[in-house]
């Protein structure tokens, strides 16, 4: 089954557009949606989830109009908002059968299967009877994943999962997506580049409202390589830098500037470095802004 996202456009009443002519397909496994702030993930996300309309465009999951049906859509959809709020004073356990139940699995003993199964999936079972008021970051979003996860998804969204959570509560959750990604669409909306680096074998980067590249991570990579080039310089150096080369990130090493920059061939004193997909990124997103603030 394919996600097809065609001509989809949207623009706010206060005249944002958050979303401009975005075409996408996207297979099962893990799609990473990478984009800065304020790119238009979010929208499309929520457009995608059935929660905002579009002004225009089509999305098809299989043979289902997502724009129209939207009710069948969320038979079949997992989501996992940016915000996800939880009843402090309910047990996981509570709170996983009763989210079931509004999901219309209505006989009490298979919901109670499907909730201990889930709650061992995503390594909660050991605090079911605990309210979720006292779960860490990443125990919350694993709990998040499980109630996505209730009547089997062939479509599961999941909107900047990893914010807040610490690198081995991350890990666990890059883990469990990466087993759920194995027969479903599960689509990964993030800003942060690792994330799609170790999960996803698609991915489109998007920014302001535009998407900008879509491919196979590697070859993403490979595109770029052999054009990112290094070079440690004092911080007051950087304008006139940029005057001169495409400069595409800065980074703080021991005191001193690193600098990556785009170019074909290799300029005077710098280094080939090689290429990863925050260079891709990168790369992408500052041409994109060049072109708009030119
Ligand atoms: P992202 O998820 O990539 O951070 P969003 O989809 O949240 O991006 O936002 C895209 C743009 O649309 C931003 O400029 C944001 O300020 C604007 N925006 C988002 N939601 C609304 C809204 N409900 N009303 C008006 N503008 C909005």
């Amino acid at each position: 089954m394919e996600l097809t996202i065609q001509n989809l456009s949207k623009t706010y009443s206060n005249g944002v557009q958050a979303l401009k002519d975005v075409n996408l397909t996207i297979g099962q496994g893990m799609f990473g949606l990478l984009g800065p702030n304020g790119a238009g993930k979010s929208s499309l996300m929520r457009t995608i989830a059935t929660l905002q309309e579009a002004d225009s465009g089509s999305v098809t999951l299989g043979s289902l109009n997502v724009l129209r049906n939207k009710t069948d859509v969320r038979k079949v959809l997992g989501y996992l908002p940016q915000e996800f709020g939880v009843y402090p004073r309910v047990t996981a356990e509570t709170m996983l059968d009763h989210i079931a139940s509004l999901k219309g699995i209505a006989n009490s003993r298979e919901r109670q299967v499907i909730v201990q199964g889930l709650l061992e999936k995503v390594n909660l079972a050991h605090v079911r009877k605990k309210n979720l008021g006292t779960f860490s970051g990443g125990m919350k979003q694993r709990f998040g994943i499980a109630q996505a996860l209730i009547g089997n998804p062939k479509l599961i969204i999941v909107d900047e999962p990893t914010a807040g959570l610490d690198p081995a509560e991350r890990n666990r959750f890059h883990n469990l997506l990466s087993e759920i990604g194995e027969n479903t669409i599960v689509i990964l909306s993030t800003h942060i580049v690792e994330d799609v680096t170790n999960l996803c074998s698609d991915m489109a980067i998007i920014c302001l409202g535009e998407v900008i590249a879509q491919g196979n991570p590697n070859a993403l990579v490979a595109e770029v390589q052999g054009k990112i080039w290094k070079k440690f310089i004092e911080k007051t150096d950087l304008e006139a830098t940029r005057a001169e080369h495409r400069v595409i990130s800065t980074q703080l090493k021991s005191g001193k500037t690193q600098i990556h920059v785009y170019a074909d061939e290799q300029p005077t004193g710098f280094e080939a470095v090689e290429a990863d997909l925050e260079d891709v990124y990168f790369s992408k997103i500052t041409e994109r802004m060049d072109v708009v603030t030119v």
